[in-house]
Parts: C-alpha cells; sequence; structure tokens
C-alpha cells in the first residue's frame, strides 16, 4: 500500500522511533512545530478518525500511549494532543496518527 505511516512501520522508510507495541507505533515528527512533536499511529493502517468508529479501545491505546509519551518527554507543565481528520482539519497523511506536541506554551485558536 503506498501509505507514507505503513512504510514507516515497516521499516521501508526510516524513521527515528520513540515507542512501540504490538499495536501502536511511534516516532518523531519530520518537520516538528515545537521542541516535541511525536507521531503516535495504529500498526493497522486506519485512513483516519471518521474510520475508526469501531475501534474504540485502539483509539483509547493511542491516547494513553501520548499521555505516558508526555510523561517521557518532561512535558510536566502540559501538552497538546491533536488529531487532524480531512481536508478541512488540515490531515496530509492519510493514516490515523495522534500528534504530542509539547515543550512551549500553546496558543488557542489554532489556525
Ligand atoms: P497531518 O498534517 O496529516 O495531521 O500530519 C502529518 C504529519 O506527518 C506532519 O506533521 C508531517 O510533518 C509528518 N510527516 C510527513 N511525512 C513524514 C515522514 O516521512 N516522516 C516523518 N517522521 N514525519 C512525516
Ligand atoms: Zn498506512
Amino acid at each position: 500500500m503506498d501509505c507514507i505511516f505503513c512504510k514507516i512501520i515497516s521499516g521501508a522508510i526510516p524513521s527515528k522511533p520513540v515507542y512501540q507495541d504490538d499495536r501502536a507505533f511511534a516516532f518523531a515528527d519530520i518537520s516538528p512545530q515545537a521542541p516535541t512533536h511525536l507521531l503516535i499511529v495504529p500498526r493497522e493502517h486506519i485512513k483516519s478518525l471518521d474510520e475508526a468508529n469501531d475501534k474504540q479501545e485502539l483509539v483509547g491505546h493511542l491516547m494513553s500511549v501520548a499521555a505516558d509519551l508526555a510523561r517521557k518527554n518532561g512535558l510536566a507543565k502540559g501538552y497538546r494532543v491533536v488529531v487532524n481528520t480531512g481536508g478541512h482539519g488540515g490531515q496530509t497523511v492519510d493514516h490515523l496518527h495522534v500528534h504530542l506536541l509539547g515543550g512551549r506554551a500553546m496558543t488557542w485558536p489554532p489556525g
């Protein structure tokens, strides 16, 4: 399948992995928008959150991994998790992913 994140999970495209288990894989974003910017993805190819309604346990697991990685990366002051979904959501890679951003104060509203 022609999916960048599936290729990263398989190792066909190199990445900087920070966590992996039987369901999830996490790696550094290639274009970091904060001092810590990690992506947490399911090993299974799911296009977006909009296709994940029957995967509640998996989506919850991705969120737990994000919180664990925030702790491991010293983000005690706070952090942001983002799941861009679809065109208007700003999703550019069609494999479900959770952004973990931290290490600086975030602003609101987002762009
Ligand atoms: P989206 O815009 O879909 O929410 O997020 C996609 C993210 O994937 C972007 O933050 C982008 O920098 C990241 N990204 C795209 N291609 C690659 C890649 O080949 N390697 C890594 N590590 N990150 C990527
Ligand atoms: Zn994929």
